[in-house]
């Protein structure tokens, strides 16, 4: 399963290995080796292009970890952005009433195997599955139906061989579930070679019918782009609200899986990997990320990292607050920290005899205001707050928009602040009204 997107990729990372650091040129040589490794793979031009332009600009903004090399970096924002291309996070289906399950798809996609497979997988959690025959085109597809749903041991309607209609065969098929007590409904439709006008013709008028929670639309993951095109023509007819990608077990290249989400805004919900029953996997992006590069060791050791310099930081910003070196510049680093990780007091905390200050109430707006005044100033003013004087105070103020009297009760604060810097329970006050706390 995807071997050769998985080969290029390491291909690609293993040239990146060898540099010390990550600049412009190197960064530009390997991101070109990237982007071939996924055109290679059929991934969509525009997403891998787009794929690329992400990758560089976080890596170039990236503060360099010093513990682990740059293409180990890489590897971690790489993985990231897949895992945003993949859809981010799990799409679970939708099983709000009426609990009717729509498939579609092209003949061969797998649509009558998926439809029995996810009733299997339905039933495993406990829910109560059935299965509803409506290709009426077919009727070797409504005897493979129902050879499949006795083998997983889940009730099939199989409407009259005469019947000709596939709308008025889903139908009969919702009375049918009525009759049996409901459930959770899966309409396994009729499909064509290609997608043609008739067939989605067909399928509005079963959907509208149907009105069903969920349209999943089943592609062959092994097409490539043309599995991609499917599902973008299926969704502007009939709105999917998820994809089903089959035969990921055969696909080398990943193209498809890659694009899908980007291209037609469908979440992919499950993928095939095999023919058997429980060949059916929920699609979890992060973990399918994972499997596609294989570097789950890097992926975590590049976070840890990356926890390890955020403790370094807070480490040596609480010694500059002890020797009161504490400046503005610090101030808005702190800022910075608290709106990643939130609170004050794991900085503040490790100060020795701080504690933790619970009751340090942070208003998001004062904060804002604090944080617009601080970047209105110049870089000499933040690391020598003395030199603010009444010009520049008012410079200041015109600059972020917010009256000079505020500026000046920052700029008191602040000074009171650094004065007291050696008494603890006074400079927790402070900070607090300059957080905007009470
Ligand atoms: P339909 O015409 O869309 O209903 O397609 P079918 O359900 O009849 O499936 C067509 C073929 O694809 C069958 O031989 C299935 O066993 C096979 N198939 C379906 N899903 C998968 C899968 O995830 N992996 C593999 N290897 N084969 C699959």
């Amino acid at each position: 399963m995807l071997s050769l997107l998985q080969e290029k990729l390491e291909g690609a990372f293993k040239k990146l290995r060898g540099h010390a650091k990550i600049s412009e040129s190197n960064i530009s040589e390997s991101m070109r080796e990237i982007r071939m490794a996924l055109l290679e793979a059929d991934v969509d031009f525009k997403v891998a292009k787009d794929l690329i332009e992400n990758i560089k600009t976080k890596a170039l903004g990236e503060e360099v970890l010093r513990t682990v090399s740059p293409s180990q970096q890489i590897v971690k924002i790489f993985h990231d952005e897949m895992v945003e291309l993949l859809g981010r996070e799990t799409a679970p289906l939708d099983l709000g009433q009426p609990q009717r399950i729509l498939v579609a798809g092209l003949n061969g996609a797998g649509k009558t195997t998926t439809s029995a497979k996810l009733a299997l997988l339905l039933k495993k959690q406990g829910k109560r599955p059935l299965l509803v025959a409506c290709d009426v085109f077919r009727p070797a597809a409504v005897k493979q139906l129902a050879v499949l749903g006795e083998s997983i041991g889940v009730p099939v309607f199989q409407p009259s061989p005469d019947e000709k209609d596939a709308v008025r065969a889903a139908q009969q098929g919702m009375e049918w579930v009525k009759q049996q007590g409901g459930g959770i409904a899966i309409y396994d439709t009729a499909g064509r070679q290609e997608v043609d006008d008739e067939l989605l013709a067909e399928l509005v008028k079963i959907r509208e019918s149907l009105q069903p929670q969920e349209v999943l639309l089943v592609a062959d993951a092994a097409t490539g782009q043309q599995a991609v095109s499917v599902a973008k023509t299926f969704n502007d007819s009939i709105k999917v609200t998820g994809l089903i990608l089959t035969k990921l077990d055969g696909d080398a290249r990943g193209g498809a899986l890659l694009s899908m989400k980007q291209v037609t805004g469908c979440p992919v919900k499950f993928v095939g990997v095999g023919e058997k029953m429980e060949q059916l996997e929920v699609f979890h992006p992060d973990r399918m990320a994972q499997r596609i590069l294989g570097m789950g060791d890097v992926v975590s050791l590049v976070e840890k990292a990356a926890e390890a310099i955020e403790m370094e930081d807070a480490e040596r910003l609480a010694k500059r607050v002890q020797q009161a070196k504490f400046d503005f510049n610090d101030f808005l680093g702190q800022m910075k920290f608290m709106k990643r990780l939130g609170p004050l007091e794991s900085i503040l905390g490790m100060l020795p005899g701080m504690g933790k200050l619970k009751d340090l109430n942070v208003d998001e707006n004062r904060m804002k205001h604090t944080e617009a005044i601080i970047l209105s100033m110049t870089p000499k003013e933040r690391s020598h707050p003395e030199i603010i004087n009444g010009s520049r105070r008012k410079r200041i103020a015109g600059g972020c928009g917010r009256p000079v009297v505020e500026v000046n009760q920052l700029i008191k604060q602040f000074e009171m602040m650094r004065k007291v810097m050696g008494n603890k329970g006074m400079m927790k006050g402070l900070m607090g009204s300059m957080m905007g706390g009470a």
